[in-house]
């Protein structure tokens, strides 16, 4: 998902940076803007942050874990400027480090019960 804001309508009334700081940033001029923080992307970009651009038009990306939130802020907007496209892949919450799962040690498909019973039976027990 990406998002970006119609700064020609935004009211500067803040909503969306109160409810979602590290999507939305309040740029210089009163109005609101977008960015990637680095907790997600590993370094911050805010779009248009001196403001000096207004019809700013780029895209910044939305981490998975944000969607939801984005959408709501989106949804909440007064100045219905919050823009979403949901056309691009999801980006990660954030960088995840894997781990080889644990693989339990194997075992005999055999329970231990019978086994000694069919060794005792053939004289192994
Ligand atoms: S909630 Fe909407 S109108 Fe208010 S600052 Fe954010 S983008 Fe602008």
């Amino acid at each position: 998902m990406r998002v970006r804001i119609e700064r020609e309508v935004c009211t500067g009334a803040g909503d969306c940076a109160r409810s979602v700081a590290d999507v939305f940033w309040m740029a210089e001029d009163g109005l609101a803007t977008v960015k990637e923080e680095e907790a997600h992307f590993g370094t911050t970009t805010v779009f248009g942050e001196d403001g000096s651009a207004p019809g700013f038009t780029e895209w910044a990306r939305v981490p998975v874990s944000l969607e939801e939130a984005v959408e709501a802020a989106a949804a909440d907007c007064p100045g219905t400027c919050i823009l979403i496209d949901r056309s691009e892949p999801e980006v990660p919450a954030e960088p995840v480090d894997e781990e080889p799962a644990a693989t339990p040690p194997p075992r005999s498909s055999i329970p231990k019960r019978i086994a000694f019973r069919v060794r005792r039976l053939l004289g192994r027990a």
